[in-house]
């Protein structure tokens, strides 16, 4: 069931929940929470054994707890039914037609960095007539998620700033710069430091040279030989990454003089494949997959990690 409020009569977002509870739903979707009874029946809702989704209007997914703060909402009440945040930001598409690699200006990643990131590779639109010459076309997102659990300061009842402090030092948690830098094939560097928060890009400096999980790390490399490891996390969305494992696999391939190569598509499938067989088998999140000359072929191996 779907209503609308309408405030002339009386049927306020709280008023309607109240209804709505009398019909004891399992799964209660509140279009935007924005004032304190709402948020408070919303709660009482959640801490009784609903599932209820709303929307919030915060920075980012940890300042949450402030808003929630603000809204009049226990601390406890947070604690004992808060599931998790997600929270998102809308950044332009590049357009596939135009997409080509290329080394930003310091200007451009000196925001991020403070030497320039070479395990990183860029991307822009350089402009067609696809895209009437914007090097853009349609849109994507950087999310983040924030679970509450995860975090051992959370149920000592530690502000937003604490939180934020532990989610640096323990790099537990991805942020929505972390995602932007994950989804380099899809967007721009500016784009990326066109949405996300100010603070967000400090905090990314602060944790500096330190990797988040599963975010753009190029994993331990091979000291048997030459070759080099790459940590997949989800290998939907790091193409990219498995193209330059792929790059990796021809240029060991190459060394032997190996005439019997397998093209890219088949590289992907057999990432993608191997991934997900690894991680439904072990519960791993994230697979690191080493690449080496041995025995006069190309050695892959594949390791779960966590
Ligand atoms: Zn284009």
């Amino acid at each position: 069931m779907q209503t609308q409020i309408n405030n002339k009569i009386g049927l306020s977002f709280s008023q309607l929940l109240r209804s709505f509870l009398r019909l004891d739903p399992d799964v209660i979707l509140v279009g935007e929470i924005r004032d304190g009874d709402t948020a408070q029946i919303g709660f009482d809702a959640a801490q009784t054994g609903h599932l209820v989704l709303s929307t919030l209007h915060t920075n980012d997914a940890i300042s949450t707890l402030g808003r929630l703060d603000d809204l009049g909402i226990d601390r406890a009440q947070i604690a004992a039914s808060l599931s998790c945040v997600l929270a998102q930001r809308l950044v332009r598409r590049i357009c596939p037609t135009c997409l080509a690699d290329y080394v930003p200006s310091e200007e451009e990643w000196s925001p991020l960095f403070s030497d320039y990131p070479t395990h990183l590779t860029f991307f822009k639109g350089e402009g067609c007539s696809d895209c009437d010459f914007t090097g853009f076309s349609g849109r994507t997102l950087l999310s983040e998620l924030f679970v509450p659990s995860d975090f051992k300061s959370f149920n000592k009842g530690a502000g937003v700033d604490e939180l934020k402090a532990e989610a640096i030092e323990s790099g537990r948690m991805k942020t929505m710069v972390d995602d932007g830098l994950l989804k380099l094939g899809d967007t721009t560097i500016s784009e990326i430091l066109r949405v996300v928060p100010h603070e967000m890009i400090q905090m990314f400096r602060k944790r500096g040279s330190r990797s988040a999980p599963g975010a753009h790390d190029p994993g331990p490399a091979s000291s048997t030989g030459r070759g080099r490891g790459f940590m997949i996390t989800d290998p939907a969305t790091e193409g990219i990454r498995i193209d330059q494992m792929y790059e990796e696999y021809l240029s060991l391939a190459a060394i032997i003089q190996d005439e019997e190569k397998i093209d890219r598509e088949l590289f992907h499938r057999f990432v993608t494949d191997n991934f997900q067989d690894l991680t439904k088998t072990t519960g791993s999140h994230s697979i690191l997959f080493n690449f080496e000359n041995a025995d006069g072929g190309v050695r892959i191996t594949a390791v779960p990690l966590d």
